[in-house]
């Protein structure tokens, strides 16, 4: 999983089942599910088969607020238990003989299953899908919320014919009775219950194959074809990457990705079909500022490091997030070269750094900690582990470990014995060093940094020579600029220096026509000089929605006189999918004197205010929230949006809005006003105003 922000939610407390269930093995999962979108209910019936090793009283299955209507034990009926969490079969079994048990059962899902545009009259705006990572499939289906249970699942779906169903597996038969379809998903390998998924919308999608052959399926809304290129770029050779430097094929049958719309992380790896949030469907523009190869590769490498051999439990959860930003950050490497590669080493050993350095510093096995370090952290342990054991050797030791815990559990301390008999080292200095130690070992990474990448050694030769030498600060830097060539070295240099520099040396910076450069230049804060105007202006035709948003926002403020020739330069420009050059460009629009007549400020006003509305996707309305409540004021369907906001199931976007909630109801005016909307309020939403207006 990936996050869009850092997060450590999904770690909840492992519920550890293995030690009772340790005598009994689940096997194959048959599960067929009606889901009824208009009441968000589901009925399914599930039969897992299993075998038992010892003699036994009892099995245990999770199931959330269920409602069970029938437990067969090998086609019989059978007493059994249940406490709306765990569903228990009290009968004497042998070892050595196979049973059967079926489930029939209902449920309406309160999490793990997410349905989204059903309660409104958009067309086409319908989805529903899961996520079990720290939500618990349990919720929709009896399985298993211990991660050491593995099974081998095959999905069956009973949807409205006119979408889409995606699930994990080979989609081997489909058949249409009246206005239903069925689809009929097959896998061949067992995994955890918390990788089970599927997703329902309006879908098209775009197949190719790796080039080992493993069929690709790329999903994609039929309104966004021109975006299916850039989001999907480089999907091949990430796959391509992952396979050559694991030495191991692509584990699954097949590999679907799903965008869905205000998902609860960036993406999330389910076994062969991952679902991402579709904030990453971009443009070729979009591209250069924001695109979907970091967590592409990331979810693709947990098919390996997660889905293929799985944690014991949360202390070992570097085995999975370590791996995958590992992996991750070699297949960016390949794709935008080394200098980006190691700047974005530096970027993290430098957060990282400052985190230990204020105390915050943990270990790689502590069960709780953040994501930088399961990330972050566990990415670099990886990368010095290499560097200690050299590449050959490192690879030799990452295939015998997938190849020995395939399909199964693994703890950090079998991988630490596998690298160890693969390279003959004993491993305890590293160990002690990056996965135990709560420190950050920033002399080792910067070390490593400095012997591999050119600019960092000049950057910090330069920073060095800036704070020694007496010689002025610009002809220092034009010395080492001269001489670079790294595009990721000449932002830093603009974004921490641009003080010492002059517009002349500015002016040959802009000249560079390098665009991250340039995007540094357009982030300066403070005035625009007036020499460098022209050059100012340039950025609002630059290929970066990043830098034209800045440079926009920068002319508009210090050039008043000529906010209508901005507002005329970018009329039209919409920016990425959170429309973020649009909503600004609707406010400074409203807010310019002599730009169009009332009438049109009037239809800016209603679209801007029109942004906060369920209708999109939560990038658009957060920004719409904070353009409105800073500048304007909320109308009363604002403020119902904003409630909706606030019982919203994307975490960040509800913590936005609560907070922006809280400080309107200090307000005595504002939460006048909100009493007076409890009236059109949602159950879920009166709730959450009521116990706000009222404490
Ligand atoms: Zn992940």
């Amino acid at each position: 999983m990936k996050g869009l922000f850092l997060l450590t939610l999904f770690l909840l407390p492992y519920l550890g089942l293995s030690q009772s269930q340790q005598n009994v093995d689940f096997l194959k999962s048959q599960i067929s599910l009606k889901i009824a979108a208009d009441s968000k209910r589901i009925d399914g019936n599930v039969t897992y088969s299993f075998k038992v090793h010892k003699k036994i009283d009892s099995i245990f299955i999770d199931a959330q607020k269920m409602q069970l209507s029938r437990v067969l034990l090998n086609g019989k009926k059978i007493k059994f238990s249940y406490d709306q969490k765990k569903l228990g079969i009290h009968k004497k079994m042998k070892p050595g003989k196979s049973y059967e048990i079926t489930v029939v059962y209902s449920c309406k899902p309160k999490q793990a299953v997410y349905f989204l545009g059903w309660e409104d009259t958009i067309p086409k705006n319908e989805q529903i899908w899961t996520q079990g990572q720290g939500k618990y499939s349990s919720h929709w289906v009896p399985s298993f919320d211990d991660m050491n249970e593995k099974v081998e699942f095959d999905l069956s779906i009973t949807f409205d014919s006119n979408y889409e169903v995606v699930a994990n597996g080979n989609l081997i038969f489909s058949e249409v009775k009246e206005t239903m379809k069925t689809w009929v998903f097959d896998m061949q390998n067992p995994m955890s219950s918390y990788l089970l998924a599927f997703a329902i919308g309006t879908y098209k999608k775009l197949e190719t194959r790796s080039s080992s052959g493993i069929p690709l399926y790329m999903y994609y809304y039929p309104e966004d074809s021109l975006n299916v290129e850039p989001t999907y770029r480089h999907t091949k050779e990430i796959m391509q990457v992952l396979e050559e430097e694991t030495g191991i094929s692509y584990p699954w049958q097949n590999y679907k990705q799903i965008p869905v719309r205000d998902f609860l992380y960036a993406g999330m790896e389910n076994t062969g079909t991952t679902i991402f949030s579709d904030a990453f469907m971009v443009d070729s523009t979009a591209f250069f500022d924001k695109n979907f190869v970091n967590v592409n590769a990331h979810e693709m490498a947990h098919q390996w490091f997660g889905n293929l051999v799985t944690e014991v439990d949360a202390s070992d959860h570097w085995l999975h997030e370590g791996f995958a930003s590992y992996y991750a950050l070699l297949a960016e490497k390949e794709i935008f070269g080394s200098d980006y590669y190691f700047w974005k080493l530096f970027n993290m050993a430098q957060t990282l750094e400052s985190l230990s350095r204020n105390g915050q510093g943990q270990s790689l096995t502590d069960s709780k900690a953040s994501s930088a370090t399961f990330y972050d952290k566990g990415a670099w342990a990886l990368i010095i582990l290499k560097e200690q054991l050299g590449a050959a050797i490192f690879k030799n030791g990452i295939t015998s470990f997938l190849n020995t815990f395939q399909y199964q559990n693994v703890t950090v301390e079998n991988f630490i014995e596998i690298m160890e008999a693969s390279s003959e080292q004993n491993l305890d200095t590293f160990k002690d060093q990056w996965l135990i130690a709560t420190d950050f070992p920033i002399e080792e990474t910067m070390s490593y940094l400095q012997a591999s990448s050119q600019s960092i050694d000049q950057f910090l030769k330069l920073q060095r020579e800036l704070t020694v030498s007496p010689i002025n600060n610009e002809e220092i830097i034009q010395r080492y600029w001269s001489a670079s060539s790294s595009s990721e070295f000449k932002k830093r240099v603009i974004t921490l220096y641009h003080k010492s520099l002059s517009n002349t040396f500015l002016k040959e910076a802009f000249l560079s026509g390098d665009l991250h450069v340039r995007q540094a230049l357009a982030n300066i804060p403070g005035p625009v000089p007036l020499e460098l105007v022209p050059e100012y202006e340039s950025l609002l035709q630059d290929q970066s929605y990043v830098t034209i948003e800045s440079a926009l926002y920068k002319l508009w403020i210090y050039l008043p006189q000529d906010r209508v020739k901005y507002l005329m330069m970018t009329k039209d420009m919409v920016g990425f999918s959170n429309k973020n050059i649009r909503q600004l460009w609707l406010l400074l629009a409203i807010l310019t004197k002599d730009f169009e007549d009332e009438n049109a400020k009037a239809r800016y006003k209603e679209e801007l205010l029109a942004y906060t509305s369920p209708y999109y996707n939560t990038e658009v309305r957060q920004i719409a929230f904070s353009l409105i409540g800073e500048v304007l004021s909320f109308s009363d369907q604002n403020l119902k949006d904003l409630v909706n906001a606030a019982v919203h199931p994307t975490w960040q976007f509800r913590n936005y809005a609560r907070r922006v909630l809280d400080g309107l109801v200090k307000n005595e005016v504002q939460r006048m006003r909100l009493a007076l909307l409890v009236k059109e309020l949602k159950r879920e939403e009166l709730e959450y105003l009521n116990k706000i207006v009222l404490e």
